[in-house]
């Protein structure tokens, strides 16, 4: 039996203070990854602060045409809310296919970003993992390394990043605010989530006890043609193998704009510039869906239990594109 204190902000300036001032204390939102991690010895918090009852949750349009999506809005609540759906559908279906109803009721958008990896040897206290336990080795390295990552990946780590909305957010140069004990900040997303390389326990660049007040998501008038392809291993209630964020205009045959993530693959949301730089200008055609894709998955270092994803992940790309080229200048519509 471990005890824990548990206490429930009013204001953000002390759920900030109370937690800073304490290595030991945790944030406590939809407690959906919090609790999972201290029940099974993975995360030792003595303190839980709940922040529930802080005013950080509802979405409203920024002056500028984009949105501020509250830290504690529930994943259901972004996933439903009009203006994702219109404007931004591939963050509606990523958040959609996320977990399941139940969790995603619970699930807050701040904890979505911050939930940790499903990497076994991670969760299991017992196993050598530097996520967990700096300098103590990489198990999935010589272990089951399956669902494990193929781009962005290190000697140290290759767990894959977990979330869907991350991606759709990253693909849509969405930033995080936060509030620390030296004022608000702004990161870039793409930013916000760093590599493992040789420090794989540092997945942010926040301070403890920094504290997610929102996300911002600017004006993306591409992003009305977007969609979320999430690959897995059943079609509800698991994560991504392999995910696409793609946004796609195509003016008189050719790429005119283009957003895309991949998911599943990378040890972080990851934003899949070679093929946005490939792809621009371009005609909207199959081949050139295939040849972007390749560049991009030319760097990936998979392990022989996941090499599969580098083919799957290319697959995934030219499908996801090819779907959003139906009917505006696709020259091979035919599905990847
Ligand atoms: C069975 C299962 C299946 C799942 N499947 C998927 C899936 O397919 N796709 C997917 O994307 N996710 C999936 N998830 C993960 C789920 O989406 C996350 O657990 C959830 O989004 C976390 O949100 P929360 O509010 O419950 O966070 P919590 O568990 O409360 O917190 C998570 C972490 O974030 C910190 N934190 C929370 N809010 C803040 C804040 N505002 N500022 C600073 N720190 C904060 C907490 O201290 C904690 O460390 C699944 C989870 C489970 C249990």
């Amino acid at each position: 039996m471990r005890p824990i204190t548990y206490s429930r902000a009013t204001d953000p300036q002390s759920a900030v203070a109370t937690v800073s001032a304490d290595p030991t204390s945790d944030y406590l939102a939809g407690g959906t990854t919090e609790i999972d991690l201290l029940r099974q010895y993975v995360l030792q918090p003595r303190r839980l602060v709940d922040i529930n009852a802080l005013p950080l949750a509802g979405i409203e349009s920024t002056p500028e045409g984009g949105l501020r999506i509250g830290a504690t809005t529930r994943m259901s609540d972004a996933a439903a809310a009009p203006e994702v759906r219109e404007r931004f559908p591939m963050l509606s279906e990523a958040l959609e296919k996320g977990a399941s109803p139940q969790l995603r009721h619970m699930a807050s958008l701040g904890g979505n970003l911050l939930q940790r990896v499903r990497c076994s040897y991670f969760r299991d206290p017992l196993a050598p993992c530097n996520k967990r336990e700096p300098d103590s080795g990489c198990s999935a390295l010589t272990g089951h390394s399956r669902d494990h990552a193929v781009l962005g990946t290190s000697e140290h780590c290759i767990a894959a990043h977990p979330s869907d909305a991350a991606v759709a957010l990253t693909a849509l140069d969405a930033s995080v605010h936060t509030l620390g004990p030296g004022g608000e900040r702004t990161y870039p997303l793409d930013d916000f989530f760093l590599l493992p390389g040789d420090s794989p326990h540092r997945e942010h660049p926040m301070a403890h006890g920094e504290l997610i007040t929102a996300v911002e998501v600017p004006p993306t008038p591409v992003a009305r043609r977007s969609l979320y392809l999430k690959v897995r291993d059943r079609a509800s209630y698991e994560f991504a193998l392999v995910s696409v964020a793609a946004a796609l205009s195509v003016v008189d045959g050719r790429i005119a704009d283009i957003r895309v993530a991949l998911g599943g693959a990378a040890t972080k949301p990851w934003r899949a510039r070679r093929v946005e730089d490939f792809l621009v200008g371009e005609v909207a055609e199959r081949r050139a869906f295939a040849q972007a894709a390749q560049v991009e998955l030319a760097e990936a270092r998979p392990t022989p239990m996941n090499a599969f994803k580098v083919e799957l992940a290319q697959r995934a790309l030219v499908r996801a594109l090819g779907t959003l080229a139906e009917g505006t200048g696709l020259e091979d519509g035919s599905p990847a």
